[in-house]
C-alpha cells in the first residue's frame, strides 16, 4: 500500500519560483500530504499568488501553508520540526548540505535538486545550425539563472574556432532589456547581490587567462538595474574557476576537446552532475556518451525539453532523488507492505515438543 508520508516542507529558490514550487507542491498534495512552503526571500510574491490560487480553487484551510522568511530562520525551523516528515528542497548545493545536517536529528527524508554546471558537447558531425540555436538558448534564456543551463560549451577542436565565432556573433546580438518587453531576450538579474556575484567572474576569467569573446561587463546602455551583458568566455580550460563554478548568469564558458574520450573526461571533471547535452549524428556515440556522462538527465540533439512524468534530478553535488510522475509519489508517500494469510500455512512450532 502507499500512504502519504505526512506534512512535508517544500523549500524553493528564487529562479523560476512559480514553476519550481508547483513541481513540488502539486505532487505532494496529490499524494495526500499537507505542505508548508517556504519560498526564497527574493521571490515572495509568486508564492503568495500560488497560495491565493489554491484558496480560490477550494483547498481546505491548512493544506497548503506558505511561510515567508529567511532561510536560516524559517527554513531552518521547518527542517528541524519533528512533525515535518520530508523536505523537498531546490537550491544551492551548500544549502542542501546544511538542510541534511539540520534534518538529521528528526531523520528527515530529503529530496534535493541542487546546483549545476552542465556541459553541452558539440561534435563536428552534428547539425551545427540546430546545435547553435540550442547552445545559445540553453544559457542565455532566463538570463542563465537556470539550474539546467548548459554553461560549459565543449566543442570538437576541428570546428571550435568557427563554431565559437558563430556563438559570439549571436551573443553580441542578444537583446537585453526590460523583462516585460516581448522583444527582450535577456533581462536584469534577480538582485544587486547576485549581479555583483556574476560580475565578479569577469575578473576571474581574465585572471585565469581565458578570453572574453563577447560581453564581459555591464550591458551597454543600461545605466541602472542588474543588467549583465551576455558573456562568452573562450580558450578556457577545465580547471579554471569559470569552468568549475556555477555562475548562474548569462555567461558561457567554451572549451575545446580533441576526441570523444576527452569530451567525456572534461564533461565529468566537475563536482556537479545535473544535465548533459550531446550534439552528434553518430547514434553509437550518442549512446556511449549518455552512458558515460555523470548526470541525471541527458538530452541528445535537443535543448532541455521536459516531459513532466520523466525522472528529474541530479547526481553528485547536483542532488539526491528524482521528481516527476511516480518518482514524486515514491518521495511523498510511504510504501507499506501488508501480508494476509490466504490459508492455513504451516507455522514453525517452537517450544511445542513433548517433555521426555
Ligand atoms: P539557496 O540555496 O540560497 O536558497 C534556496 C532556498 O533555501 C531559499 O528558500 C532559502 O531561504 C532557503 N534556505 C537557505 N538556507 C537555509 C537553511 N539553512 N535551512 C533551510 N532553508 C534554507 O538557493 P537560491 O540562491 O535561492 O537558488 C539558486 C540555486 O538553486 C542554484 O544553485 C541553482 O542551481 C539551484 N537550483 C536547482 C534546481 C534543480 O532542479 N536542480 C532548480 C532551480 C535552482
Amino acid at each position: 500500500m502507499r500512504e502519504p508520508i505526512g506534512p512535508v516542507g517544500v523549500i524553493t529558490p528564487w529562479n523560476t519560483p512559480f514553476m519550481l514550487s508547483t513541481w513540488k507542491i502539486a505532487p505532494a498534495l496529490a499524494a495526500g500530504c499537507t505542505v508548508v512552503h517556504k519560498p526564497a526571500e527574493w521571490s515572495p510574491l509568486t508564492a503568495l499568488l500560488l497560495a491565493e490560487i489554491g484558496n480560490e480553487a477550494g483547498l481546505p484551510d491548512g493544506v497548503l501553508n506558505t511561510v515567508q522568511g529567511l532561510g536560516e530562520e524559517a527554513g531552518k525551523a521547518l527542517t528541524e520540526h519533528p512533525d515535518i516528515k520530508a523536505i523537498g528542497f531546490v537550491g544551492e548545493s551548500a544549502t542542501g548540505s546544511r538542510i541534511m545536517a539540520q534534518g538529521a536529528a528528526t531523520l528527515k527524508r530529503v529530496h534535493f535538486e541542487l546546483g549545476g554546471k552542465n556541459p553541452v558537447i558539440v561534435f563536428a558531425d552534428a547539425d551545427l545550425d540546430r546545435a547553435l540555436d540550442a547552445v545559445v538558448f540553453m544559457i542565455y534564456s532566463l538570463n542563465g539563472e537556470r539550474c539546467t543551463s548548459s554553461s560549459r560549451l565543449l566543442v570538437e577542436r576541428g570546428i571550435y574556432d568557427a563554431f565559437v565565432a558563430r556563438v559570439a556573433e549571436r551573443v553580441k546580438r542578444l537583446k537585453v532589456g526590460h523583462p516585460l518587453d516581448p522583444a527582450t531576450e535577456v533581462g536584469p538579474l534577480i538582485h544587486p547581490r547576485h549581479y555583483e556575484k556574476v560580475m565578479s567572474y569577469m575578473g576571474v576569467a581574465q585572471k585565469d587567462g581565458a578570453t572574453i569573446a563577447a560581453g564581459g561587463g555591464r550591458a551597454p546602455g543600461a545605466e541602472k538595474g542588474n543588467f549583465v551583458a551576455p558573456t562568452l568566455f573562450t580558450g578556457a580550460r577545465s580547471a579554471m574557476r569559470i569552468s568549475q563554478e556555477e555562475i548562474f548568469g548569462p555567461c558561457l564558458t567554451a572549451i575545446p576537446f580533441a576526441d570523444e574520450a576527452e569530451a567525456l573526461a572534461i564533461a565529468n571533471d566537475i563536482r556537479y552532475g545535473l544535465t548533459g547535452y550531446v550534439w552528434t549524428r553518430d547514434v553509437g556515440r550518442a549512446h556511449r556518451l549518455a552512458l558515460g556522462l555523470e548526470a541525471g538527465m541527458i538530452w541528445v540533439n535537443s535543448e532541455n525539453v521536459r516531459h513532466l512524468p520523466t525522472p528529474f534530478g541530479g547526481m553528485k553535488a547536483s542532488g539526491i532523488g528524482r521528481d516527476g510522475g511516480d518518482y514524486s509519489f515514491d518521495f511523498y508517500m510511504e510504501t507499506k507492505n501488508v501480508c494476509v494469510a490466504l490459508d492455513r500455512h504451516r507455522i514453525p512450532v517452537l517450544g511445542g515438543a513433548p517433555k521426555h
